[in-house]
């Protein structure tokens, strides 16, 4: 029943996230136009048309939304560097790829990077994206406070940044962020635990353990607090009990987001407090890598009841975990909504238009508050994971097998 009405519940948010981030290419096809009519006070008059269009899909019929050839020369010339953190994850590679999909579609030529999860690589790449006359920026941190110098360097050179996903901290010189909404995808998983072992009523006590993310991640610790509030009151009143005793999000921390990292601190938590025959209920992982490396351990180390287990990305391992009844659930973000949504961003300030935010609050980097766009996150199990992601053309049948 509680199952049911979680359905109904995250079925909503999901027809609501397809309407929020409509993630189709209508503005930036739009803006083309406007940016063919190059000098700049005929782009700003243009762009309001931009706008217009980007609600309403039908608001840009096939004509008027500019052939590949016709926006070619209107971005020519403008190059959009793409800052990727690592290929070792499956989600940045379809972020990186999409991006360079979706760019050179729209008409841009594309500098895409990875960084291999080294901070000095990310920096010098977009050292090189600079001077090598990239119009607009787009940067997911591995590290968000990292990049000062190269950022100092797009700030003189006025090349606007946008943040992808990751919040770059410490810097005045980031113009918007594009990300889904981080403490919601927190909110998910607790509620998801929540529901499924209908805390309210039943008798509990039942065990849990938590992994987070990256500290070097400004979204480790929205993802933490999301789902860390739904569960606190029923850690507080007993009914969920964290053997370990690690809370707090710097205990149960992820450094690199790794998978041997949470696997190795699984297998000490497995062995130091369920080795004994005790069951395990929950294991409230903040995303696939982490969620990865608490079901390796399980296999090496662990044979009580199986315990419920979040994740976030729906990676490929990580579905067929889901449909294999290794991983509860995940929080599935559609990383072609992302990109769509950052290549109308690229769109509207290279036309100078209104850039599309909706929270203009949340995101502080301890020196300004980034107008951001928050796209919705979608909860995916093994329920409905045809519909959202093979249906959806995320994935293949063939590639969950
Ligand atoms: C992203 C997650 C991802 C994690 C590890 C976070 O910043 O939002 O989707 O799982 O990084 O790469």
């Amino acid at each position: 029943m509680a199952k049911k009405l979680l359905a109904v519940l995250l079925a909503g948010m999901m027809t609501f996230s397809l309407a929020a981030c409509g993630g189709n290419n209508a503005a930036s096809d739009a803006a083309a136009p406007a940016q063919e009519a190059a000098p700049a006070p005929a782009a700003e008059e243009a762009a309001p048309a931009a706008e217009e269009a980007a609600p309403a899909e039908e608001a840009a019929p096939a004509e008027e939304a500019a052939p590949a050839e016709e926006a070619a020369p209107a971005a020519a010339g403008q190059k959009v560097g793409v800052s990727m953190p690592t290929k070792d994850l499956q989600r940045w590679n379809q972020d990186g790829a999409n991006m360079e999909k979706e760019l050179k579609e729209a008409g841009y030529e594309v500098d895409l990077q990875y960084a291999s999860n080294d901070v000095q690589t990310q920096l010098s790449q977009v050292e090189n994206m600079i001077s090598s006359g990239c119009s607009v920026l787009v940067i997911a941190a591995i590290e968000g406070s990292s990049l000062g110098e190269a950022l100092d360097m797009a700030k003189e050179a006025n090349i606007p940044v946008i943040a992808y996903d990751r919040l770059i901290m410490d810097s005045d010189a980031v113009s918007y962020y594009a990300t889904f909404d981080n403490y919601k995808v927190g909110v998910v998983q607790g509620t998801y635990v929540k529901e499924s072992l209908d805390l309210d009523n039943a008798a509990g006590p039942f065990n849990i353990e938590f992994t987070a993310g990256d500290p070097g991640d400004n979204n480790a610790g929205f993802f933490f607090n999301g789902a860390y509030d739904v569960l606190k009151p029923y850690i507080d009143e007993g009914k969920l009990v964290v053997k370990s005793g690690q809370t707090k999000f710097e205990d149960v921390a992820t450094p690199t987001w790794g998978t041997d990292v949470a696997q190795a601190r699984a297998e000490n938590i497995l062995s130091s407090f369920y080795a004994d025959g005790t069951d395990l209920d929950v294991w409230l992982c903040s995303n696939d890598s982490t969620a990865m490396g608490v079901e390796n351990a399980l296999a090496a180390n662990y044979t009580g009841k199986y315990p419920i287990i979040t994740g976030q990305d729906c990676d490929i391992e990580n579905t067929k975990n889901m449909i294999a009844g290794k991983q509860s659930m995940s929080v599935f973000k559609d990383t072609r909504t992302l990109a769509s949504q950052v290549v109308k961003m690229v769109g509207q300030i290279l036309t100078g238009a209104t850039v599309d935010v909706n929270d203009t609050e949340t995101y502080n980097n301890n020196v300004i508050t980034v107008p951001s766009f928050l796209c919705e996150p979608v909860f995916a199990d093994a329920n409905n994971y045809k519909e959202i992601l093979i249906d959806s053309g995320y994935y293949t049948e063939d590639q969950l097998k």
